[in-house]
């Protein structure tokens, strides 16, 4: 990023020193032009004067001078012979037979040439015109002053290309390293070890919010299959688990029938029924399972059903169970859920199942239906608090051995589950309450109340 920035630089500085150099150029050019216009019609002036006058070369030559004080005058016989210099000096002994405008002048051609002069050490526009066969007037016009702008737009240049370099070494090194903190925010946003960070450019900031939302929406979506695989392999692990306890059992008894060593009628009777009863398990166990996933599947929403039938008919069902544990069940008020007919007959089954399942022989059980809410409530054994939390897990118990002597079956563990999911699955919560020792309550409720 830096070589690019740095390239796309000095691409512009390059173009700035081509314009400038242009721009010299064409103010020298004009500079030379004009030069040459004046010196053009001073000798065409001068070649008249002359023509006119009777005055001597040195006099004419001092004349001509005076009228443009940088010009200087000379002449010469077509040999190069100087016969009179307005500068006065001493160049006679020098060969001007040459010299280019001297030729063309000897052709009957106005010359001209721009070259440093020897004598005068400095670039030097010269011209010059064939007055007679035998004379020849010559001008010549220092042209320093054009040297001179082009050295003072030489050193600005320079000066320019300096700063130039020195400002691109500072804010180039200082862009790069804006850049780099910027790329390490944004790798510490996907990190997830910052949730917000301040762009470098505030125009950026809008991206960088953006950035920032997606990683933490990622970030969530990622805790959350997290959380999903793990609740599967726990679910597996539990489901092949509830299943084999039993299907070892049926194993070990179809093993005993089968090398005879069950003798009597007894006792093959007895393996019999425990084989039976471990497959009433296991089937158990599978409904449940279907149970749950249905509940788990996303259902349409329902409109709401009258939960009083439901509840009377779950209490008429569950009758042998309450005669032979002597326990009344009450049904108070009306509600109206949210749930198909079949998923609410599992929610209140479940809940009052329980209520009559882990609750005291003798006792009560009360079902208080208001609005969209459903409350089961048992004077039971209770929950303890620690426990609590989890009993809507999959699979959860509270104590095999204490569930098992509170009614007459243990259960899959998957009851609550199954009514988490409904719940929950219709938009509402459902949560429990408790004092060990002197029952518990759960309440189911759909909408917003709470
Ligand atoms: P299960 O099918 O074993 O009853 P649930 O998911 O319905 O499974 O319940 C989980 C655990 O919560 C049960 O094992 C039980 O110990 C406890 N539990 C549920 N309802 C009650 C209740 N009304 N009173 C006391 N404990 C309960």
């Amino acid at each position: 990023m830096r070589r690019r920035l740095r390239g796309i630089y000095w691409r512009g500085i390059l173009l700035t020193l081509v314009m400038a150099l242009a721009a010299v150029a064409v103010t020298a050019k004009v500079k030379l032009d004009d030069t040459r216009d004046h010196l053009t019609s001073l000798l065409a002036a001068a070649g008249k004067w002359t023509m006119d006058s009777n005055d001597d070369f040195q006099s004419l030559a001092d004349a001509i001078s005076g009228v443009s004080p940088q010009v200087r005058v000379t002449f010469m016989l077509r040999s190069g012979l100087v016969l009179a210099d307005s500068a006065r000096e001493d160049i006679a002994d020098q060969d001007h037979y040459a010299d280019p405008e001297i030729a063309a002048a000897r052709r009957g051609e106005t010359g001209h040439s721009l070259r440093v002069s020897a004598t005068r050490d400095a670039l030097v526009m010269y011209m010059a015109r064939r007055l007679s066969p035998q004379l020849i007037l010559r001008l010549s016009y220092p042209v320093f002053g054009i040297a001179r702008v082009v050295l003072t737009y030489g050193a600005l240049l320079l000066f320019l290309f300096l700063a130039l370099y020195l400002l691109e070494r500072r804010a180039i090194a200082r862009l790069a390293a804006d850049q780099q903190r910027q790329f390490e925010d944004v790798c510490r946003l996907l990190d997830g070890e910052a949730d917000a960070a301040v762009a470098v450019f505030p125009e950026y900031q809008p991206a960088l919010d953006a950035v920032a939302y997606r990683a933490r929406r990622l970030r969530d979506d990622y805790e959350e299959i997290q959380r999903t695989l793990r609740l599967r392999s726990d679910f597996v692990a539990n489901a092949s688990h509830e299943l084999r306890s039993p299907l070892t059992s049926v194993r070990g008894y179809a093993e005993l029938l089968q090398q005879g060593m069950a003798d009597t009628p007894e006792e093959r009777a007895l393996c019999l029924d425990t084989i039976l009863g471990e497959c009433d398990r296991m089937l158990a166990v599978i409904e449940d399972i279907l149970r749950l996933s249905r509940a788990e599947r996303p259902a349409e929403p329902e409109a709401p059903r009258p939960a009083r039938p439901v509840a009377l008919e779950i209490a008429r069902a569950l009758l042998p169970r309450t005669a032979r544990r002597r326990i009344d069940i009450s049904i108070e008020g009306e509600a109206d859920v949210p749930l198909g007919e079949k998923a609410l007959w599992e929610l209140m089954y479940n809940l009052m199942d329980n209520a009559v399942r882990y609750g005291r022989e003798g006792g009560h059980v009360w079902v208080r239906l208001s609005g969209a809410r459903v409350e089961v409530a048992d004077d039971g054994i209770g929950i303890d608090g620690s426990q609590l939390q989890r009993i809507f897990e999959q699979f959860y118990r509270v104590d095999a051995g204490r569930d098992g002597g509170a009614g007459d079956t243990g259960g899959t563990g998957l009851g609550l589950s199954i009514v988490r999911a409904l719940v929950e699955g219709a938009g509402g919560t459902v949560r429990a309450e408790s004092v060990p020792g002197q029952g518990s309550r759960f309440i189911a409720q759909f909408g917003g109340e709470g």
